[in-house]
């Protein structure tokens, strides 16, 4: 049996073939991967996501070792698969007289403080590293204080990255925010590209999550995801070629049977390390500079914006504010989520499109998590503990440090304001406007109560009039608060009976 001087884990969203670990071969150093069910567990999977988990690992792992690299790979069927991350560890150092443990950060605070604990218990020396891919350091995301505002801090990247600078340093095109110039009508939207697909045998990765017995939620195929660096980056060049020019006027778009519109689908790839956060901004930034007139600079900083902003403010809020942030609920709401999460089988279209679109292809966009089912769930006052277990389960790239900003703070509002300036909530108006959804539906958005009526109305106003004395200190909130204290009592009680209605029938919606 081979002695190693150092084990080096790499856990699963660590596939940086970038990393400075990788320049050298080592024949001492043992890097060691591990498929268990303590990482399938921890909430309910969309099959998709655990498929492209282990297809991914496994394809990292083949390419470390034809660059020389040694590497143990343990497999799910494996029988310590059932055992913790700590246990696994412990036998292979045992197993190998390892003299040295070392890992990469990890973006979870649940694998941190494991990894934590477990290095605490060794007498060996142990070594902790940068995952080398984001462009905010932990120790910078520790230093921020109150109040995070978002657009201070994309301000701050992009000078501390020099993206999107003109020759004095300052925002090109005279402005760091071209949201006001996105946003075009649905009906003038453009042909849509066509989907890209990749080739990957899923076969066997399918047969060991089953013979594991993996619990999951979706469907396993279609299955489109990129697995590997090479599909990742054809993702992305695939994007700047085809989307990149439609992005900011269509981001917020849903259209039936059209689950990615001109989208990037790299939040995988990205979120597993597969690109880097600076090359897929880089590449939108040169396709500008290169081609300004194909690229017009609002859509490239709307896209840019997601990536150099918003991907790693998410990432402060979440470790900045963990564990605490877990806790939070702001409204205190509680229902549990009604059976419909899990097949799609609601009357209302846009709820029903967006979630069966989800169990089909793990995937929606930012506006259908947002605006259609985080918002409902909002309205309907679903406990953000269940609201948060489904969507780290549902979606391709969901990793609780994005997951859960995103949801409980951005879309629950659990956290009373820490991350959004106000709640995301409308009525059925909203959705009409950006979407194609209402047209098939079986209630009508026109009506706020009686028989048919859009639930999302009654909901909303119920939402506005339950939790006043929340919203009142919400500068933001103002006109929708005067607009409710105008409004005739009459109107007011029977748009709350309507809404409780709702309330009480949310299996039957
Ligand atoms: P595009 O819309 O094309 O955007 C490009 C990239 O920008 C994305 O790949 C992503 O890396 C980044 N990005 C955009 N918006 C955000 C954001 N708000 N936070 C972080 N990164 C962003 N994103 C995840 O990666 N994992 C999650 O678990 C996740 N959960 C979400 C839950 C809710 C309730 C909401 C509202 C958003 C969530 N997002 C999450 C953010 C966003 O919806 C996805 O990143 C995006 O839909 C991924 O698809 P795309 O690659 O086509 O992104
Ligand atoms: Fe959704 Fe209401 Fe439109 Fe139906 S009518 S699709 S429930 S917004």
């Amino acid at each position: 049996m081979a002695d190693f001087t150092e084990l080096r884990l790499i856990l699963g969203d660590q596939q940086n073939g970038g990393h400075s670990w990788y320049k050298s071969q080592n024949p001492e150093i043992l890097y060691v991967m591990l498929e268990l069910h303590q990482e399938a567990d921890y909430t309910t999977h969309h099959i998709q996501k655990i498929t492209a988990f282990f297809c991914s690992m496994r394809y990292f792992k083949t390419q470390l070792e034809l660059q020389g690299h040694r590497v143990y790979y343990q497999p799910i069927t494996h029988r310590d698969a059932q055992a913790s991350l700590a246990f696994n560890l412990q036998k292979l150092i045992k197993k190998y007289r390892i003299r040295q443990f070392a890992y990469q950060e990890p973006d979870e605070y649940r694998l941190d403080c494991q990894l934590k604990e477990f290095a605490a218990t060794l007498s060996i020396p142990v070594k902790v590293y940068s995952s080398e891919h984001f462009l905010t350091s932990r120790a910078e995301i520790e230093a921020a204080t109150k109040p995070f505002l978002m657009e201070r801090f994309y301000r701050r990247m992009r000078l501390a990255h020099e993206v999107l600078l003109d020759s004095k340093h300052q925002a090109l095109g005279g402005r760091w925010n071209f949201d006001a110039d996105n946003r075009q009508p649905l009906k003038e939207l453009p042909q849509l590209r066509s989907q890209y697909k990749f080739k990957n045998n899923l076969k066997d990765v399918l047969s060991d999550i089953k013979k594991a017995g993996l619990r999951s939620m979706g469907i396993a195929e279609p299955f489109n995801w990129p697995i590997n660096r090479e599909q990742a980056l054809e993702a992305l060049n695939n994007f700047i070629k085809t989307a990149l020019p439609h992005f900011g006027n269509y981001q917020d778009h849903m259209i039936s049977g059209n689950p990615y519109v001109f989208h990037a689908l790299i939040s995988f790839s990205l979120n597993v390390k597969h690109l880097s956060p600076i090359e897929v901004i880089r590449a939108a930034e040169n396709a500008y500079h290169n081609h300004p007139n194909r690229f017009p600079l609002a859509a490239v900083e709307g896209f840019i914006r997601q990536v150099l902003g918003w991907r790693e403010y998410v990432r402060l809020i979440y470790w900045n504010q963990m564990p605490q942030y877990a806790r939070l609920n702001y409204f205190n709401h509680t229902q549990a989520l009604p059976a419909w999460f899990w097949n799609g089988q609601t009357r209302m279209n846009c709820v029903s499109q967006c979630i069966t679109q989800s169990l089909e292809h793990a995937y929606a966009h930012h506006i259908q998590r947002l605006m259609i089912i985080g918002n409902f769930a909002l309205l309907a006052g679903l406990s953000p503990d269940a609201v948060d277990a489904w969507y780290l389960g549902v979606y391709i790239d969901a990793i609780e440090w994005v997951e859960m900003p995103n949801t409980r703070g951005m879309s629950q509002y659990a956290d009373g304001g820490l991350m959004a300036t106000k709640p995301y909530i409308s009525s059925g108006q909203y959705i009409h406007k950006m979407s194609n959804y209402c047209k098939s539906c079986f209630y009508n958005v026109k009506l706020k109560t009686g028989e048919g009526a859009c639930p999302f109305n009654s909901l909303y106003w119920n939402f506005i009039d339950r939790h006043q004395n929340l919203l009142k200190s919400n500068m933001r909130m103002r006109i929708p608060l005067i607009n409710w204290n105008k409004t005739a009592a009459s109107t007011k009680a029977a748009l709350i009976q309507q809404a409780a209605v709702y309330l009480q029938n949310l299996s039957t919606l």
